[in-house]
Order: C-alpha cells, then sequence, then structure tokens
C-alpha cells in the first residue's frame, strides 16, 4: 500500500485510540492533515485515503493547491496577515490563528463582503515563547470579549502550538493549561463566545493533547513524512 495513505491510517487510528482512552468516541476529535510544503500529488494520496481536512500555514499554499484538489475543506492554522485575508475568505473553513482583534475585524470585514460568516479560533502562545504568535494566556478571554461582537466571524474555541519538547510528555503540563483556559472561558457561556474546539497537538505529541482534552489535531509530518524547506 501507499506509504502516505498508509500514515495517514495509522495517525487516524491513532488519534482514535487516544479518543477513546480519554473517555470519548473516535469521531469527536477532528484530524487535520497539514499538508504545508507538500506537492498536490502526495496530498492526493493521503484524500485517496480519506484525508477531507487539510491544514496550511500559508495563503499562498492555499490558493496554489485549491483548484486542484477539490472536495476537500481547508483551515488556515499558521500566522495570518491582514492584507492576505482576501485571499482566502472564500476559500477555508476555519482560521485558527487569531491573535489580535485587528485580524479579526479584517476577516470579519472580509466575511461580511463575501455573504458569510467565518469561523475562528483564539490562538493562545501558552508557553510565553517569543517565537510563537498568540495572544498570553491570560489575555485570549479579552481577546474572545473583544471580537464577540463582530458579525462576520463566529468565534469556535482555542488554538496552541505548545513548545517543543524532547518528551511528548512535558506537552502535558501546556495542553492541560490549555484544556484549563478552555473549560474557564466556556464555563461562563458569554453570548457569541462558543468553546466548541479545542485545537492542539501535531505530530510529535497529538495523543498526550488528545488524552488531555483537545478535540481538533494537526498532523503533518507522520502523514506526509519530513518537509524540506530548500
Ligand atoms: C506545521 C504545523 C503543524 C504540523 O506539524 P507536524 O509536527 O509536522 O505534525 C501543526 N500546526 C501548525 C500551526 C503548523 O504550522
Amino acid at each position: 500500500m501507499d506509504t502516505i495513505a498508509q500514515n495517514y491510517l495509522n495517525v487516524k487510528k491513532r488519534v482514535a485510540e487516544a479518543a477513546v482512552r480519554s473517555g470519548r468516541q473516535p469521531e469527536d476529535v477532528t484530524l487535520i492533515a497539514v499538508s504545508k510544503t507538500k506537492p498536490v500529488s502526495e496530498i492526493a494520496r493521503a484524500v485517496e485515503a480519506g484525508a477531507r481536512i487539510l491544514g496550511e500555514n500559508k495563503v499562498q499554499e492555499i490558493t496554489a493547491k485549491y483548484d486542484e484538489l477539490p472536495g476537500v475543506e481547508w483551515h488556515l492554522i499558521g500566522h495570518l496577515q491582514t492584507n492576505k485575508v482576501k485571499y482566502i475568505i472564500d476559500k477555508v473553513k476555519m482560521i485558527h490563528s487569531v491573535d489580535s482583534l485587528h485580524l479579526a475585524e479584517e476577516i470579519s470585514k472580509r466575511a461580511l463582503n463575501a455573504g458569510r460568516v467565518m469561523d475562528v479560533l483564539a490562538e493562545v502562545n501558552i508557553g510565553g515563547e517569543e517565537s510563537k504568535s498568540g495572544v498570553p494566556p491570560e489575555a485570549a478571554e479579552e481577546l474572545c470579549l473583544s471580537m464577540a461582537h463582530l458579525e462576520g466571524i463566529r468565534i469556535r474555541g482555542l488554538m496552541t502550538v505548545a513548545p517543543f519538547v524532547e518528551n511528548p510528555r512535558e506537552s502535558r503540563y501546556y495542553f492541560a493549561k490549555m484544556n484549563k483556559l478552555f473549560v474557564d472561558i466556556k464555563s461562563k457561556n458569554y453570548d457569541n463566545i462558543n468553546m466548541d474546539y479545542l485545537s492542539m497537538g501535531m505530530t510529535n505529541d497529538f495523543e498526550v493533547a488528545i488524552e488531555e482534552g483537545a478535540n481538533i489535531v494537526r498532523v503533518g509530518t507522520a502523514i506526509f513524512g519530513a518537509r524540506n524547506y530548500t
């Protein structure tokens, strides 16, 4: 069997097992196949095996691949510049990386112009790392509240990229901290702030993330192999 197809099915199975371990059903956790830097020919092999949700972190990659892979759902998971929102507003299902009111306002405006409402997640920098985007955990609720009145977006939850650690078990602390924040905001039942999705966990640590409450995981390398950035 094709390697990428096999990898996809294997990751899918591990996601399902982690969901069950954490007291949920396999279908309660969504797997996003992160296809950044990968050519359409390779992505198509994962799609063939059943992948229907693809994640990219660059606007240009979505626009370049969009027409060639019909019938899939695209999620923008990487840092988004305000001036590029217009290129993907009609192409993506959800934007995971909203980390400022300014960006949210632009997404809302463009979405309304396009006659839609965009699902968004607020990105949290849970490890407080200088190199990462996202708001500090203590500012997440405030960001959600500031965006809640925008009619062109629907706040659906939180997203994080946890600090890279050698041992995935060390990520557990950050994932648990994210989950606590997520549950806390959810419990307040604010108008127009839906805490439906907690997007966290990548190749190195997606099982731990699920055990700590993630219901969306974003996995690239384990499906498509290592990326070559040169
Ligand atoms: C690249 C990327 C992923 C996937 O990373 P892997 O370690 O290859 O699974 C997930 N989320 C974001 C935001 C990414 O940029």
